[in-house]
């Protein structure tokens, strides 16, 4: 539990605390499968950001037997349902993201944690022309800090 502890944030209530995650699955049209409910009961139980990697060691060390790329697949199909927010800080530290509410975040390099910033606390003045045939579907803030010397 040392990861979910580490990671947990406290900003932002879960759009999906205390709920039957077999419903919620079935509700966006995912088959519950064994290994889709425990890697959804991990991240879906509270507001928390989880790498990959993180999801597939707290998975298997609940006794679970899941492969890296069930993980990766199952992420990336609960992304695409709107169950969860990728946060891509780069292209390889990824987060998926169980709070799926507009918000931005802090990202710590100095201890690879991602916290989140209220969206009230943001204000985006001004944004470029956008590509023509695109409209905008959001905008993430993603400020990186460190831990100050003195
Ligand atoms: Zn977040």
């Amino acid at each position: 539990m040392i990861y979910t502890d580490m990671i947990m944030h406290t900003i932002s209530p879960s759009s999906h605390g205390n709920i039957d995650v077999i419903e919620l699955l079935k509700a966006v049209g995912i088959n519950p499968t064994y290994q889709r409910l425990q890697i959804a009961q991990i991240l879906l139980a509270r507001p928390q950001h989880l790498s990959a990697e993180q999801v597939l060691t707290i998975v298997n060390s609940h006794g679970g037997a899941v492969s890296k790329a069930t993980v990766y697949n199952t992420l990336g199909l609960f992304a695409s349902r709107g169950l969860l927010r990728e946060v891509i800080i780069d292209p390889n530290k990824v987060f998926y993201d169980s709070n799926v509410a507009p918000h931005h975040h802090f990202f710590n390099v100095d201890t690879g944690t991602l916290t989140d910033i209220d969206p009230a606390q943001v204000v985006v003045e001004k944004i470029p022309a956008l590509p023509v045939g695109t409209t905008a579907d959001g905008v993430d803030v993603i400020i990186r800090i460190r831990q100050s010397s003195d």
